[in-house]
């Protein structure tokens, strides 16, 4: 591992990518305008990047519509594209230190975050959904009569991906890996926060042998370039992770538009429960702490809800404090450094707002505070708990996306599961028992997506990821991302 003096050479001598990817080439928008993409930890300006807007979708969904028209790689066998998807694995891998320091500079993840998971994650996505691609059959269907029925899986077509800011590279991954893998074209849009890593993403494609147009890549604001790729005719499915609130919008703009397929990975609100059968205490502690404030808190599993039996509220909370203390705010670029700056003002002051409220609805304050903003210093805020949450709190609802944590207490197995479940976000859930039993009949009933029991986060390629409820409908990652990208083609052969 590089030393922090490294990284900062390092960071002194990138060069960034700036404008729009389209039909294999990098261009600016079309009006020519730009916005700021800004370090976090620092402020300063990193790059003026393509601001692209409705000029710029036309011209990129029709690069994608007609690359996959052209069948250049729509009508490669499935262990052709493989080999491409493989070999830009490969040099994911030879970039990874790059790749890994451009979202560090451009989102304030900590670099040793960026190299142990989003980049061993992103690389491995790509792997795994390439090997398996050229293992996908087709079906014969139980006809009567003298048919042949043939169910086949076939691309889609132009697919839209609208990512968010907290890992610029995995998240998009996520969506690219499946949704090229299958053949179909890509149009992504990048948060506007943190657009700069799929830009060279995009040129690794090219080089590893992905045909021109078909990835293409918008950097510009959700309002303009998301929104209109999201209402295009010709975009067949449209797949996002972000907010429950623009999810809904994109429902919106598909049911406007073209009744596109819309898949959305949303926001999420995940408890932890913690019951009295818990052995190992200082390790649930330790996770927990993990939960909520790794990667500052802005990650959509994250759980933000603690809930713990009151036998054992007391030992858990002064275990969670010494985690706790590890996640200091400090320079991204530093391995040493566990938790960096939010991504910009306006997130810092959303969850300045939360940790206020949170005050005035009589949470106690056990550790951290709002944070005292000095201007070119930094978004940094310090790990925030409250003992004596209730779920009828304002900030025991609402996804903060911030390292504030909410710990509540319950009686029984009942009053937990239905505590958990009290919530309009369903993505994940953490269970902690020693009993075997109840893991099974709690995880049976806690609504979410995923429930990690004496755990939390991790995983690999082989499981789905997604929630349900306002978390949303989508599932990235293992073979069922794969089906998000495909439609089922049935041909029917009179004999
Ligand atoms: P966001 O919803 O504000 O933005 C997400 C993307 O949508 C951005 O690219 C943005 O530019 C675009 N967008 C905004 N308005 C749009 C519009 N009107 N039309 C089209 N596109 C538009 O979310 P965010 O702040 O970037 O990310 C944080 C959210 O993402 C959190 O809610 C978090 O839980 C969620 N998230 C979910 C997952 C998951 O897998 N479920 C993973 C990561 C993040």
């Amino acid at each position: 591992m590089k030393t922090k003096a490294e990284w900062q050479t390092l960071s002194e001598n990138i060069t960034l990518r700036n404008q729009a990817y389209i039909g294999g080439r990098f261009q600016s928008a079309v009006s020519g305008e730009t916005f700021k993409t800004i370090n976090p930890a620092t402020e300063r300006v990193l790059a003026e990047v393509a601001s692209c807007d409705q000029a710029d979708v036309d011209l990129a969904v029709a690069a994608a519509k007609a690359a996959f028209v052209s069948g250049s790689w729509s009508g490669k066998a499935p262990g052709e594209r493989k080999k491409v998807l493989l070999r830009l694995a490969d040099l994911m891998q030879q970039h990874r230190d790059e790749l890994a320091l451009i979202d560090t500079l451009d989102m304030g993840k900590s670099i040793s975050e960026m190299l142990s998971v989003d980049l061993p994650d992103s690389i491995d996505c790509f792997r795994w959904t390439a090997e398996s691609i050229d293992k996908v059959y087709g079906e014969i269907a139980p006809t009567v009569g003298d048919t042949l029925g043939l169910i086949s899986h076939e691309p889609v077509g132009v697919v839209a991906a609208i990512t968010p800011w907290n890992y610029p590279l995995m998240m998009a991954t996520w969506k690219l890996a499946p949704a090229l893998a299958a053949g179909n074209s890509v149009v992504l849009k990048p948060s506007e926060k943190s657009p700069l890593s799929v830009l060279r993403l995009a040129e690794l494609a090219t080089e590893a042998g992905v045909p021109d147009g078909v990835l293409n890549v918008l950097p510009g604001y959700g309002h303009t370039a998301g929104k209109a790729l999201a209402l295009h005719h010709d975009v067949n499915v449209l797949a996002f992770t972000g907010s429950s609130r623009v999810g809904g919008m994109l429902m919106e703009y598909a049911g406007q538009s073209n009744l596109k397929r819309v898949w959305l990975e949303a926001g999420g609100k995940s408890p932890m429960v913690v019951f009295e059968d818990c052995e190992n205490i200082e390790r649930a502690a330790g996770t927990a702490a993990a939960a909520i404030f790794s990667n500052q808190g802005e990650v959509c599993i994250a759980c933000s809800r603690l809930y713990l039996h009151n036998s054992i509220k007391d030992r858990f909370l002064k275990a969670l404090l010494a985690a706790t203390a590890s996640y200091k705010g400090g320079d991204p670029l530093d391995p040493e450094t566990r938790m960096g700056p939010l991504v910009d003002k306006a997130q810092l002051d959303t969850v300045s707002r939360y940790i206020k409220s949170a005050m005035d609805d009589g949470a106690n304050l056990v550790t951290g505070r709002i944070p005292e903003y000095v201007e070119g210093q930094g978004y940094y805020i310090e790990p925030t708990i409250f003992d004596g949450a209730r779920n009828d709190m304002r900030f025991v609802q609402e996804e903060i996306f911030g390292p504030v944590l909410a710990v509540c207490e319950f009686d029984d197995e009942d009053e937990a599961v239905r505590l958990a479940n009290d919530n309009r976000y369903g993505l994940g859930a953490s269970v902690w028992t020693d009993n075997l039993s109840r893991a099974h009949r709690v995880s049976k009933q806690i609504r979410s997506g995923m429930v990690w029991v004496n755990g939390w986060g991790g995983g690999d390629s082989t499981m789905p990821f997604g929630g349900v409820k306002a978390s949303g409908n989508g599932r990235d990652k293992s073979l069922y991302s794969i089906e998000k990208y495909t439609d089922l083609k049935t041909v029917w052969i009179s004999l």
